[in-house]
């Protein structure tokens, strides 16, 4: 059989291996994916809701200001060269839940870490359909990306100008040595792991912890183009007058099932956030790839120096894949520019052991 050539071999075509395959692609390389869908919907289900400021405590993100410059640029360039639509920029309302926490916020707004994502911060109540007797905080640099369709054009984009296999990596066709890396017919340069919650072999010892969540669909006629987000995040979902509501966060149960106690918790938490009426229309469940520091896991195999892995996107993977995709393919490429809070390393030392 003659050996086709490639450069690199990316496994799994979520948000993380879609990141990486752009970036090559743009560089003219030519990769092979392979993605087993059914192995993990996370990508294909997430609300696609990237928010500079986050938590129970409203917090500036980590790498903000790195990052969200960048996911900007990086999602409208491939809109452009894919001629599709699924970057949206909205902002983001949070009510007010007290006279103090308008004050603090007001504080905040003048400081020169806060200002560049505030649009505006309202005293009073801004949306009448909304809880927020005390006004709220209106958030910049916020939006979502419509996973599903990004994901297809990188698809076809692969499909164009590289090559796709849909089947599951079988580890036993997968030959890594110093030289080259090879599986079944394809012979590549580099290889890079990117298979969320399903860790692969070559790379079992890191720790990506599976965190189930859940998101119900909704129809509700609320107009503004706004996303809501107090207790729970209420996110455009594609129709007109359907949204995502979301999310639950679940260690204990890491199966694909959608539970009735997930849909009640979501309803009650909406319930506390609109006054307006709104009919549940579905539910959707997936596994978030976690990590025990929350930061994402990019590095080199420690035997296998043409294995890579590009793992660990937790609750952010919209934000975080087109920035460390490029970080990774520099250090691909010995360019040595790993984040030491990224790197494997930090995990290679406690728990890698050479394969006897
Ligand atoms: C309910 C919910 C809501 C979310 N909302 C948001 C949000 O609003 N914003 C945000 O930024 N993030 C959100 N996330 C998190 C986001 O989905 C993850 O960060 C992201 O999907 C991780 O991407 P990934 O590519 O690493 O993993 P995955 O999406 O799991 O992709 C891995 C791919 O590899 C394939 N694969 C695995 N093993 C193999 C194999 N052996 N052979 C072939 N293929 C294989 C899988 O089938 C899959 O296609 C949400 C997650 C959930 C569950």
């Amino acid at each position: 059989m003659i050996a086709r050539q490639v450069d690199y071999i990316i496994v799994g075509q979520g948000l993380a291996g879609s990141a990486v395959a752009v970036q090559l692609l743009r560089q003219g390389k030519r990769i092979l994916v392979i993605d087993q869908p059914s192995r993990n919907n996370s990508s294909r289900i997430a609300a696609g809701l990237f928010n500079p400021i986050t938590g129970r405590k409203m917090v500036k993100t980590w790498m903000a200001d790195t990052l969200f410059p960048y996911l900007f640029s990086f999602y409208r360039a491939v809109e452009e060269k894919t001629a599709q639509k699924f970057f949206y920029p909205l902002p983001l309302y949070r009510p007010f839940l007290s006279v103090e926490e308008q004050n603090e916020w007001m504080g905040k707004s003048a400081s020169p870490a806060y200002a560049p994502y505030i649009e505006k911060i309202t005293t009073a109540s801004t949306f009448p359909a909304v809880a927020d007797p005390f006004g709220g905080l209106l958030l910049k640099q916020c939006g979502y990306l419509d996973t599903e369709t990004y994901l297809e054009a990188v698809r076809q984009w692969i499909a164009q100008e590289g090559e796709f296999l849909q089947e599951d990596l079988d580890e036993q066709a997968l030959t890594l040595s110093a030289d080259g890396v090879r599986y079944r017919q394809y012979e590549a340069s580099r290889i890079i792991f990117c298979t969320g919650v399903h860790a692969s072999e070559t790379f079992r010892w890191l720790p990506v912890k599976p965190l189930k969540g859940e998101m119900i669909r909704i129809r509700a006629a609320f107009q503004p183009d706004v996303i809501l987000n107090r207790g729970v995040f209420m996110v455009p979902a594609g129709a007109p007058g359907e949204w995502r509501v979301g999310a639950t966060y679940n260690f204990q149960d890491a199966s694909p099932d959608v539970t009735p106690q997930a849909c009640a918790e979501l309803v009650e938490r909406l319930n506390e956030l609109i006054r307006f009426p709104a009919e549940v229309i579905g539910q959707i469940a997936g596994v978030r790839p976690t990590t025990p520091d929350r930061r994402p896991l990019l590095g080199r195999h420690p035997q296998w120096e043409l294995a890579f892995v590009f793992n660990g996107m937790g609750t952010k993977g919209v934000s975080l894949t087109p920035y460390f995709s490029e970080v990774l393919i520099r250090a691909v490429l010995n360019i040595p520019a790993i984040n030491k809070e990224v790197d494997i390393e930090r995990y290679n030392v406690l728990y890698w052991t050479s394969p006897k």
